[in-house]
């Protein structure tokens, strides 16, 4: 019977775990987690014997130590103003002592030499507001893929000897035992007293069903559609030199929609990302000068919440996220110059443009997948953005698509962040509270002492 059970072992499980352990040496902690440990997490893709998706029973890139993190920028945003809506549980200041102490450990474990880069004070703000678009507030801690990794490696070394983990290990079911939790997984069942649940977005099935089983209350969460856009670094590069990373939104004048800028990669690159067995869009970038590109990619998403009678938001991004795969059989990439146009990009069309894709899609129709309502707020918000980073709208800038984030659906939850079951604790990205790496981790430190006052 342990003290604690956490399942997953991305950044709200490990935080969680941490937590415990740097304040209580005495508990006894495990953690279940459906992927690899860190070394040994590897996507099979490798451009040449595998070019695409093999669909692995746990994908590589989303699961394992580090969770969906791990091979991301690693950029933890230390703000409530994006993130998550984690402060309405706990209130804003928690919120952002526990992200800032998060960004302590983080500092300590590896990333002590990366940059905290701030919205504070800064010029940006007028200049968006003169053109019809808003910085949101962030201090931002960019660790880059290469140190978040380094950042990881350090956590797991540090907790290895201390708690037990068990990869590949998914857990199944959780049943309510006197005094605590049985946890049927792959290799049989583990009880424990308390029970954490970090089961992120790729838990996301797996957790509706376990809150159907118990009848823990759910509802419904939003989905944001859009494209990933590339251009010349130097277009962005006043913005991103100063802020790295700028979370803009504008308010499209035809439908009234928001539109926002999202996930930043100056010097970057852009990536596939497999949710469910469906291709999407990414994008990455790296704190070694060596693995710099020359293109900065971010993405320009609206969101879409769906309540009566539809409800399945998820299920539309879905749905529109396989269109693009039927058609391109992945991601599809489109000059902005042929969108406008109203015509698809072919091979030498991207061949001749002057912005060198990084990653190898498929030259395409962007109008045949995205509804036009959220195409026509994107190409609003790219002439929106031309005003302050001039170059934007220029027709070699290009648009991979779709770009989704899903969001798990919202688990009902008090402020201790605990379900009606007492004990049982459900964190993270799973939640559908939290959709970032600091949020996430936050809400594991939260919980972590929240159950240290009652042990
Ligand atoms: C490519 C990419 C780049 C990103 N970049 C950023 C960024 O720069 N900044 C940012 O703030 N956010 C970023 N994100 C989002 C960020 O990674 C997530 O918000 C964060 O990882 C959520 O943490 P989590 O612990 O809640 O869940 P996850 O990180 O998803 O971890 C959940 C873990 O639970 C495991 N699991 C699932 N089900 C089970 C089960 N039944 N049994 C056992 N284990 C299970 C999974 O294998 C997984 O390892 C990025 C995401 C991706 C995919």
């Amino acid at each position: 019977m342990y003290d604690v059970a956490i399942i997953g072992a991305g950044p709200g499980g490990i935080f969680s775990a941490y937590q415990l352990k740097n304040k209580r040496d005495d508990i006894q902690v495990a953690v279940f987690e459906s992927g690899n440990e860190l070394k040994k997490r590897k996507c099979p893709i490798d451009g040449k014997k595998i070019k695409s998706c093999i669909k692995c029973n746990t994908c590589a890139i989303m699961s394992g130590f580090g969770g969906a993190g791990a091979f991301s920028d690693g950029k933890y945003n230390i703000t409530n103003d994006f993130g998550g809506t984690l402060h309405e549980y706990i209130g804003k200041e928690k919120a952002l002592e526990l992200m800032e102490y998060v960004d302590k450990i983080n500092t300590s474990h590896g990333g002590e030499n990366t940059k905290l880069y701030s919205t504070a004070g800064s010029e940006f703000k007028k200049i968006c507001m003169q053109n019809k678009l808003k910085l949101l507030n962030a201090s931002v801690r960019h660790l880059g893929t290469d140190i978040n990794y380094v950042v990881l490696e350090n956590l797991y070394k540090e907790l290895a000897d201390k708690i037990d983990f068990h990869f590949n290990t998914p857990v199944k079911k959780i049943e309510i035992i006197k005094n605590g939790y049985r946890l049927h997984h792959s290799k049989g069942y583990t009880d424990c007293k308390k029970c954490i649940v970090s089961v992120g977005r790729s838990g996301s099935k797996w957790i509706e069903k376990i809150c159907e089983e118990l009848k823990i209350p759910t509802k419904s969460n939003r989905v944001d559609i859009g494209v990933r856009v590339e251009l010349p670094a130097v277009i962005f590069s006043h913005l991103t030199d100063k802020l790295y990373e700028s979370k803009i939104v504008y308010r499209t004048e035809k439908f009234e929609d928001n539109v926002r800028t999202f996930c930043m990669n100056p010097n970057g690159i852009v990536v596939n990302e497999n949710t469910n067995g469906i291709v999407t869009v990414n994008g990455h970038s790296f704190e070694d000068p060596n693995k710099k590109t020359e293109n900065t990619n971010f993405a320009l998403l609206v969101s879409k919440h769906f309540s009566e009678p539809f409800e399945d938001s998820n299920g539309y991004g879905e749905s529109i996220a396989m269109l693009s795969n039927m058609l391109g059989g992945g991601v599809i990439v489109q000059r902005f110059g042929d969108l406008e146009r109203g015509r698809r990009s072919n091979k030498n069309r991207i061949e001749e443009s002057t912005v060198r894709p990084t990653l190898a899609a498929t030259p395409g129709d962007l109008s045949l997948v995205l509804p036009k309502r959220i195409l026509d707020g994107i190409i609003e918000m790219i002439y929106a953005l031309d005003k302050i980073a001039p170059g934007t709208a220029n027709d070699d800038t290009l648009l991979y698509g779709v770009e989704v984030k899903f969001y798990n659906m919202e688990v009902s939850l008090d402020n201790n962040l605990e379900t009606n079951y007492k004990g049982l604790y459900v964190i993270g990205d799973g939640s559908g509270v939290t959709h970032s790496l600091s949020h996430a981790s936050a809400s594991g430190v939260y919980v972590a002492d929240k159950i240290l006052e009652t042990i």
